[in-house]
């Protein structure tokens, strides 16, 4: 504590000048930043949503090597066989129309395990 001043004055403060933060009570991770809307602590806020896009990023590059590989197995079915299989012609088989479907599915699948990440990260922030 600063001056010796209420904590709360540092809030109080922050709201009169509109600013994003204020310095509260030390979080246990040694630091005393908070967010002036929620209160919760900006180093940890910041360390989560950094490892979230960090996780994201790994969750994508590996979405897109799987899909990858999926239509990487599709081109290597021989030509007659898709016709045979699918009664189509194999012209219009398109690798990149293939790959894009194959990514969007995946990245469907990422985003799902994702925002259920966040419901799960957002019930303990309610508790902090
Ligand atoms: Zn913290």
């Amino acid at each position: 504590m600063i001056n010796g001043r209420p904590l709360n004055a540092d809030r109080q403060n922050a709201i009169l000048f509109k600013l994003m933060t204020y310095t509260g009570r030390e979080h246990r991770c040694g630091t005393t930043q908070r967010y002036v809307s929620t209160g919760t602590c900006v180093h940890c806020a910041r360390l989560l949503s950094a490892e979230k896009r960090e996780a994201r990023k790994v969750l994508r590059a590996q979405a897109k090597a799987e899909a990858a590989s999926i239509t990487i197995i599709l081109d290597d079915i021989s030509a007659e066989t898709i016709t045979a299989f699918m009664g189509e012609d194999p012209i219009n088989y398109d690798h990149e129309a293939a790959l894009d479907s194959a990514e969007h599915v995946v990245a469907e699948m990422v985003d799902e395990e994702l925002a259920e990440a966040d419901r799960f990260s957002q019930s303990i922030d309610d508790i902090m």
